[in-house]
């Protein structure tokens, strides 16, 4: 290996976050490089389907120096849209990117700082550095359970992340197991698209997208929900542990209702426990996820009603989901080669893997530790994880804020660094 370089400050990742920090070092003048596996922002081209639109609205979309400023705030962008509107961004400036080279190893340096392994084209090198920012993004291990292995294996098998559209899977039914943001939005792509789809229902709750006439995301805004800290939110720790509430934003956003997709022949279990060959055996849980569900939605809407009526709000009327459609029974099992079913599609999400940081920073479950993106660990510091700060830390809403957090802390630790070294100390 050849000698080591030396950057004051060194950004893992080139996403939206890392890129955000680098915007605020670039400004003060701080020399830094942002080091990414692949190419900038590449997550939003490669890891979302066709049909892909955002969740939030369009109004969400601002990152350092730039927003969204299209004719539709209150839409949704399709994913080429977002592809192009972030191609907008990076045109706003010159970050000093190297592409294709992952970072394979960071550990203390003896010397103070950091020492990183590189791992590009050009084989390996090292890097050191005072300050390293992880930002590698809050979805990096695609996760699918053990038993995946023993299911026959004529059965088709992919993560939500590989998911483009229906033509990519076999002819024939479809399993999608979880119904998170990914996998609520994937069976319904399904669906719309004439596929038979059985689905297992995890414990995900939903929200409204309109209510009282407005999106419900501009009403949690205004009632000011995306500026509380993490601690202060309301239901504490256990809201923010919570799977993300499935909506969608095609077509113009809509809600997506399970209990619709049944009454049209959609095939819905509880969650999926185990599997061997083709017999698959679910939790009796189906009602109790549906039910769950749809009282969040319903609760959000009471919330929601409470503040229109303290801020005197004019609104059109309150109302409440009622079901469209119930199970008879919870099934509990499902024989894939009897039902045609060729394909499944796991979007039971993902895990941390921080495996390659040789720091004292991560709790027992692998998580960073960390205030406001900033560890215990001198000069180390994280950005983009979700609910890092606020519940948009690892969206669009709320990167800016915690890139200008992060970087201010870096900048003045520099600056300081700098004056211990003009005047000797
Ligand atoms: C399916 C899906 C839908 C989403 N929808 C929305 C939405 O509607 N609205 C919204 O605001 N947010 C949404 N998000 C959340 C968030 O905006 C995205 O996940 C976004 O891509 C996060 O940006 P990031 O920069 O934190 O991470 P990423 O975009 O994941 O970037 C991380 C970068 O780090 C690089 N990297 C990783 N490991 C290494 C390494 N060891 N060395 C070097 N480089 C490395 C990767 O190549 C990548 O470029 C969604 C996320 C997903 C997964």
């Amino acid at each position: 290996m050849s000698t080591r370089e030396h950057v004051p400050v060194a950004i893992i990742g080139a996403g939206q976050a890392g890129l955000s920090v680098s915007w605020y070092l670039s400004r003060a003048g701080i020399d830094h490089v942002v080091l990414d596996a692949k190419t900038p922002v590449h997550a939003w081209s490669d890891s979302r389907w066709d049909n892909f639109t955002l969740v939030t609205p369009n109004w969400h979309c601002r990152l350092p120096g730039y927003t969204y400023e299209g004719p539709d705030p209150d839409g949704f962008m399709t994913r080429d849209q977002v592809v192009e509107w972030l191609d907008g961004w990076l045109k706003t400036f010159e970050a000093p990117v190297r592409t294709h080279t992952r970072v394979t190893r960071l550990r203390n340096d003896p010397d103070g700082g950091f020492e990183l392994t590189l791992s590009s084209g050009a084989g390996e090198q090292l890097l050191t550095c005072e300050h390293a920012v992880i930002a590698t993004g809050g979805y990096p291990l695609p996760i699918t359970p053990a038993f995946a292995g023993s299911l026959d294996p004529s059965i088709a098998q992919i993560h939500s992340e590989q998911y483009r559209n229906a033509d990519q899977l076999p002819d024939g039914a479809v399993l999608v197991v979880g119904t998170g943001q990914s996998g609520a939005q994937i069976a319904e792509d399904l669906h719309l698209e004439g596929r038979q789809v059985h689905l297992a229902v995890g414990n995900a709750p939903r929200v409204a997208r309109f209510y009282r006439g407005r999106d419900c995301m501009t009403w949690l805004s205004d009632m000011g929900l995306y500026d509380k800290a993490a601690q202060e939110y309301p239901g504490g720790k256990a809201a923010i542990e919570k799977t993300n509430h499935y909506v969608t934003g095609r077509d113009g956003g809509r809600d997506i209702d399970l209990r619709q997709f049944a009454a049209e022949g959609m095939r819905v279990y509880g969650t999926l426990i185990d599997g061997k060959d083709t017999t698959l055996t679910f939790a009796p849980t189906l009602t109790k996820h549906l039910d769950h569900a749809d009282s969040v939605y319903n609760s959000i809407c009471a919330d929601i009603d409470a503040y229109i009526e303290r801020a005197g709000v004019d609104a059109p009327p309150a109302q409440r989901y009622t079901p469209v459609w119930a199970p008879d029974t919870d099934p509990t099992g499902l024989d894939l080669a009897a039902e045609g079913v060729t394909s499944i599609v796991w979007a039971i999400g993902y895990r941390p893997d921080y495996r390659w940081i040789e720091a004292s920073a991560f709790d027992g479950g692998g998580r960073p530790m960390q205030t406001r993106g900033v560890t215990g660990v001198d000069g180390l510091s994280f950005i983009g994880l979700p609910w890092m700060h606020t519940w948009g830390s690892g969206r669009f809403l709320g990167v800016d804020r915690d890139a200008q957090h992060v970087a201010a802390t870096i900048i003045s630790s520099y600056h300081e660094s700098v004056l211990r070294l003009a005047v000797g100390h």
